[in-house]
């Protein structure tokens, strides 16, 4: 093949390969004017090759490239000193429609002795930008979201040691500012610190994921924590172990609150109880006072009869007068029984009967729970200030909350619900607790609020009884009323009074 043979071959490839180039070509002469663009570059700026060629290339371009480039190519010309020239770098396009877009500019140089200028090649870097910006932001986003989280999120190497934590982690633990100081089985000792690290050996290995554990904390100014943590870990692309994550829920205060609320319940049941025996011996000497009055009396008047007929050996006057004076003394103890467990003063204040309410419904949702049974409650928005003794007041509230559960326990109607609405009636506090249940025993409501009235196998039937002197006591009034669409309900007034007073 002849030289000019060869040289018409390099040509014809070269022109195929230009024309179908994927990216933007143009070649420049030394003067920056456009000799030739292939389709690529068309489609990339908008224009077409006639509109092209035999302009500056700086059409291309945005200011302030735009009116410089003819001095860079002077400079690089005159010194020699490549600033983009087989480097290669991000710059920005000038689409004919006027908008800007990233671009990544590479540019060749070529000299032979007939011709000379330079070939620049361009990628558009919109779509590439846009994906890393989108990668950039998810990435801020996910950092920041992890940083705020409510929850504590700690990320740990295989031996336990912190290396990211996000704030509520830190507070949590007292972690220092800096990441990577501190080893999260510090915080445990002895058994427990082995503990932690065999889990974390195994969440390592892979043999248990998303694995939840109690754990208890002591940090260092000695508090206790007690958590619930779940391990997971995290792998690298290739599945090799890279890191722990661990979540923590600080259930401190929930277990705080849990033995609040189980002291409270002792100390109501332990009221209750005591009520509960009070009223009973108060019961038990009513009845008793009669009889044994009688007793006495009788005996006092066979005696009197027996004056005027003396027995003989004198023997029955003597066991009359010891029956007249054991009556007496068990009169005396009866009437001490009934002044030990005569009403002590209860404490009453002034306070919210919303919130006396809530208590007895914090405790009477557990049993509720217990019993499957759905707990409807309406309570005003507005305080209403009542004077009175809580503690009682919740026994009060609970013991009817329990009545219901138990009817509807026995009953087991569909949907059982217990239904609790507080509000103002008559200027007086209101509060209702009704059920879906069968109502009461037709046979016990004219004597429900007598003590030992019951319908249960192990009832006492001193619940109502109690609950409606504490209620007299505190100048309310507290009666049953069948629900109209069947059920039982109870009504509790109680008299307002000033949140001042
Ligand atoms: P106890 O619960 O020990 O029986 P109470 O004095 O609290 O004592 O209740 C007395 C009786 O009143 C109960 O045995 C029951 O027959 C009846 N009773 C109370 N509340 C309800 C209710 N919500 N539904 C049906 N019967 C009830």
């Amino acid at each position: 093949m002849t030289r000019f043979a060869e040289g018409a071959l390099n040509q014809t490839r070269f022109h195929a390969l230009f024309e179908a180039a994927g990216e933007g070509m143009v070649v420049i002469g030394p003067d920056g004017v456009i000799s030739d663009v292939n389709p690529a570059l068309e489609q990339l700026f908008g224009y077409t090759a006639e509109e092209l060629v035999g302009n500056n290339v700086s059409i291309l371009m945005p200011e302030p490239d735009r009116s410089h480039h003819d001095e860079y190519i002077r400079r690089y010309r005159h010194e020699a000193k490549p600033r983009i020239i087989g480097i290669g770098r991000e710059v920005v396009g000038r689409h004919k429609a006027g908008h800007l877009f990233p671009v990544y500019l590479s540019v060749g140089e070529f000299k032979t002795p007939t011709l000379e200028g330079y070939v620049g090649i361009l990628r558009d870097l919109t779509e590439t930008k846009a994906t890393a910006d989108t990668l950039e932001r998810t990435k801020a986003e996910l950092e920041s979201t992890l940083q705020f989280a409510p929850v504590a999120i700690l990320t740990l190497d295989h031996d336990g040691l912190i290396q990211k934590s996000n704030d509520a982690a830190r507070s949590m633990l007292c972690l220092p500012a800096e990441d990577g100081e501190r080893n999260i089985i510090d915080y445990n000792q002895g058994e427990a610190r082995q503990q932690q690290l065999e889990t974390l050996g195994r969440v390592w290995r892979g043999e248990v994921n998303g694995a939840e554990v109690t754990l208890t904390y002591t940090l260092e100014n000695q508090q206790t924590l007690q958590c619930r943590g779940h391990y997971a870990l995290v792998r690298s692309p290739h599945g090799m172990p890279s890191f722990i994550i661990l979540e923590l829920a600080d259930l401190t205060p929930l277990v705080n609150a849990e033995q609040e609320a189980a002291s409270h319940r002792e100390q109501l049941a332990l009221a209750g109880r005591v009520e509960s025996l009070g009223e009973m011996a108060a019961s038990i000497a009513h009845e008793l006072n009669q009889p044994l009055a009688a007793i006495t009396l009788y005996a006092q008047t066979a005696s009197r009869l027996l004056d005027n007929t003396p027995s003989a050996d004198g023997q029955l006057e003597a066991i009359l007068e010891k029956i007249a004076a054991q009556a007496l003394r068990a009169g005396q103890v009866i009437k001490q029984v009934r002044a030990l467990v005569g009403k002590s003063e209860h404490e009453t204040e002034v306070c919210d009967f919303r919130e006396i309410a809530q208590e007895a419904l914090r405790l009477g949702e557990v049993d509720a729970r217990a019993s499957s049974v759905q707990l409807n409650v309406d309570m005003p928005t507005q305080a209403i200030w009542v004077n009175a003794d809580a503690i009682q007041m919740q026994q009060v509230l609970l013991n009817l909350l329990r009545n219901a559960f138990d009817a509807l326990t026995d009953a087991r109607p569909v949907n059982p619900t217990v239904h609790v609405r507080m509000g103002l009636a008559d200027g007086q506090a209101l509060i209702e607790v009704c059920d879906n249940g069968p109502g009461v025993d037709a046979d016990i409501v004219d004597v429900l609020f007598q003590p030992f009235v019951t319908s249960k196998q192990h009832g006492m039937g001193i619940g109502l009884s109690l609950s409606h002197s504490i209620v007299k006591r505190h100048h309310g009034t507290l009666c049953y009323d069948p629900a109209s669409q069947g059920g039982a309900c109870f009504k509790m007034t109680l008299p307002i009074t000033d949140q001042a007073n």
